[in-house]
This record gives C-alpha cells, structure tokens and sequence, in this order.
C-alpha cells in the first residue's frame, strides 16, 4: 500500500544513492543527445507529432469499434482474443490456459503491462519457471526488482553488480566484460528459447486493419519468443491500438527516436495469428489478452489524452525530478512523468496522492512528448484531484484555509505579514529557515525556507512612495 512515508523513505534513499544518480544521469544525457540527432532527420519534428497525436486521438475516440475490428480479424487469422477488465482476469485466464497446456517453462520478451498484472509471480505459484528474455529484465529478475525505466528497465545497475548477479546463475565467478557477460546470457537463454511450452510477449502495437501484434526490440528476443514455443500469448494494454499499417509507419518513426534515439530498433516483428500451413515456423496457438485494468475509467475524463501514450520513455529522459530519484522511487510499475500520472488515474488517487507532487512542473516532459500529452497540466489537475478530495496533510488544508481568510480582510493580512518575521525568526539564520516549526518542517527538512522580511512591502511602499496606494 502506498503511503507517505513509503514514497518520503524511497525517495530519501535514492537521493543518497550517488551511483543510481551518476547512471540515470548518464543514459538521460546519452538519449537525450541521440534522440536530438534523430529527430533532426525528420524534418519538422512538429508536424510529425502533430499527425502523431491525431491518430492516436482518433484511435482512443474510437476504441470501442477499432477493438471491434482487432478482435474480428485476429480470430479469422485463427486466434483467440480475451478482454480482460481487471488483472485478476488477465492473469486467470493466462494461468489456465498454463495449466491447460501443462506447461513447465515461459520464455516472455519485454511487457510492461504483464508488469502492471503481476503475472510472473502467479505463474510461479503454478511452479512453472519464467524467464525474461529481455536482456534488461532478466538482469532485473535475476535481482528480483521492478524495472526502474519503461525502456531500460536495468538503467540503475552498472556491469559488476550484473556479474555477480550472473556468476551467482553461472556458479562461477563471471569478469565483469560486456563480451563475457552477454555471451553468458546467450547462453543461458538460448537454452530457454528451446524448452518453453508458452511464450509471452507484449505489444507495442495491435494494428486493427489486418489483426496483427508488432513489437519493437533491439536484442531479436521478441522473434524468438513468439516464433519457437507451441502457444504464444500477446498481453496488451486495450489502447495500444493503431487503425492501418500506415498509421503504424508514423508512429514507428517516432517511437525509437523518442525512446533511445535510434532511427529505428534493431528488430520490428509483425505477428498475424498462429503459424499457417505454408510457414516455417510459429506457434500453433495465438492467444491476445486485451487488458482493461482501469484504463476505461480515464476514458471521457480530462485525462483521456494520456491513453495516447507510446511508452517510449523520452518524458523520463527529460526529467529532472527522475534524474535524482530514478525509476523505484514512484513505487509503481510506471516512473518519471508519465507514472505520475498513469499510476494514480489507474489504481486511484488515495493510494498514489504523492506521485503528482514528484515534478518540478517545468513542462520538459510535455515538450518531448511525441503524441503530445499534457502531462504537466495532468500533474497539477491531479494535485486539484488530491486537494479535492481533502487527502492533503490536516496542516496543510489549514494552512491554506487561514491564508484564503486573512487575505480576504485587509487588517488581518497586514497584521499577519507584519507578525511572520517576529514569529518565524527564532527558527532562522537571518535569512533563512532550516528548521521549521510544526508542519514547515516538511518543507524546511529539504530545503531552506526565506525568512520572511521585516517590512512588508505595503509598508515600505507607504514609507518610500508616501502613500498607501496599491490597489486603487
Ligand atoms: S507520456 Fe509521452 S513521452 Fe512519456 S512515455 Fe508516453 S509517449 Fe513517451
């Protein structure tokens, strides 16, 4: 359960932690520049979000016929669709069909939404061992943590800590080379590749028209996945929908040069149902798990336009919030700006009324964003959410209660302003406070509050200017 002093604890510990801080540094700045460089070969970049947005937009206006459309052709290319409404729905009918299929072992390429279910922990539960094939997550299994990026879930770890977590697999002490340590994952998970009974992958895209799941990867895992176990099941979030193939192409120019600055990913796997009588090879099943999971609840609301979003993770490369506290601390599945928003409008402002306040507000998040989400004005319509909903600090609500009513009555505002300075000097050093009395410790304990002046500006204006003529 969230909480105050869960989401104060975390954060205090990422701040302290210089390597965290030096890592997520040096892969924002790494992106940032890269994706700068690749953005510059589209031309205007502009009108590119512009249609971008358009056709997300449209698509989440529209969900209701293009799932329609999704779900008719994926099963006249011989595939079955669940639409899940909860995470309990998803996960039961993708433990059942394990159980059906007896299976042992799961090979999955990257997903977040499997993320958001807790899939990976009930598959366990059946003892069927499941493996992470991304190279990123399985380095985060094998650690048994959250991914703390949407697109590079290991950014917080350097190469020792992935040997040791390696050699501990391998029974061997590993050197802690790149060479050593990817061969070593090759190795281990070719072998996995070969003996899963399901593979499960996500989806960055569904494309409505044809029935067909994309996905975007850099390492050919995704191909792996779908193509060498008997049954393959796609879990996707019900937005990630796109209408045509052309509409695929725009938002696939977009998605790379956002997330890493790539031009494109190394690998874009298209799947239209199970295998077919001519292919080579594929699964004999296919399975699409459309995941509701609150996502309907933000439809029609002034929030909708965050179901544009493409995961690429350009607004967590931008911000200087997530640069100091990295991806664990927001506590969710989803960090950075976009899970400030995300996570509360899908499990609920109460247990989540701490994330809309982890942003400088600076907007550097709205500005990068390709399908141009609002996601500052989102923080603070979710801040109103919060005050709204009375789940600020008694303190605070009183604080603001006394400030509205001696700013209404003139008397009582200038005796105030006059009295700050008396009352708050005790806890000062002249000119600033570090450690507040009562509920300002909240402030003080990270940063320093100014000590109010002696004289008001009213009363320097009377004395300096010879009248008291502001307002008239
Ligand atoms: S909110 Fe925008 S920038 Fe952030 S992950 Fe989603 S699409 Fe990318």
């Amino acid at each position: 359960m969230e909480n105050k002093s869960a989401f104060k604890d975390r954060v205090k510990i990422a701040v302290q932690d210089d390597y965290l801080q030096k890592s997520v540094q040096n892969a924002q700045e790494r992106f940032r520049t890269q994706r700068e460089m690749a953005m510059n070969d589209l031309g205007n970049f502009q009108e590119w979000r512009n249609r971008a947005q358009e056709i997300r937009a449209h698509v989440i206006e529209n969900l209701d016929s293009y799932l329609e459309q999704l779900s008719e052709n994926v099963e006249k290319n011989g595939g079955y669709v669940y639409f899940a409404a909860t995470k309990e729905e998803a996960v039961e009918y993708v433990t059942q069909l394990a159980k059906k299929k007896q299976a042992k072992s799961v090979i999955k390429s990257k997903s977040m939404v499997s993320e958001e279910i807790h899939l990976n922990q009930a598959l366990e539960k059946l003892d069927v061992e499941v493996v992470e094939s991304d190279l990123g997550e399985y380095i985060i299994q094998l650690a048994k943590e959250t991914p703390s990026h949407i697109i590079a879930p290991a950014i917080h770890k350097n190469r020792k800590q992935i040997a040791e977590l390696f050699s501990r697999v391998a029974g061997e002490t590993l050197s802690d080379d790149t060479k050593t340590l990817t061969a070593f994952a090759r190795r281990q998970l070719r072998e996995k590749f070969l003996k899963a009974d399901i593979g499960i992958s996500g989806c960055n895209f569904a494309i409505a028209e044809s029935g067909s799941v994309v996905l975007v990867t850099n390492e050919g895992n995704g191909r792996l996945t779908t193509t060498l176990p008997k049954t393959h099941v796609a879990i996707m979030g019900m937005e990630r929908l796109v209408p045509t193939w052309e509409d695929l192409d725009v938002l696939l120019s977009l998605l790379p040069r956002s997330a890493t600055g790539q031009r494109i990913t190394s690998y874009v796997t298209a799947i239209t149902g199970p295998r077919k009588h001519e292919d080579g090879d594929g699964p004999e099943e296919f399975h699409l798990v459309i995941v509701d999971n609150g996502r309907s609840s933000i439809l029609g609301t002034r929030y909708q336009q965050v179901l544009n979003c493409i995961r690429c993770g350009a607004c967590l490369n931008v911000c200087p919030v997530y640069r100091h506290i990295g991806g664990h601390a927001y506590g969710g599945v989803y960090s950075g700006p976009i899970g400030a928003v995300l996570t509360p409008l899908l499990e609920g402002i109460e247990k989540w009324k701490e994330l809309p306040y982890a942003s400088s507000l600076c907007g550097a998040c709205t500005d990068v964003c390709p399908v141009k989400i609002p996601l500052h004005d989102y923080l603070i319509f979710l801040r109103q959410d919060v005050v709204d909903a009375k789940l600020t600090p008694f303190s605070e609500r009183m604080a603001f209660k006394g400030f509205g009513f001696a700013a209404e009555r003139k008397a009582i505002y200038d005796f105030s302003v006059a009295m700050a300075h008396k009352v708050l000097k005790p806890f000062s050093n002249e000119s600033h406070i570090e450690k507040g009395p009562g509920p300002l410790s909240d402030w003080t304990d990270v940063k320093d509050f100014p000590l109010p002046p002696k004289d008001s500006f009213r009363s320097w204006w009377k004395e300096e200017k010879g009248g008291d003529k502001i307002g008239k």
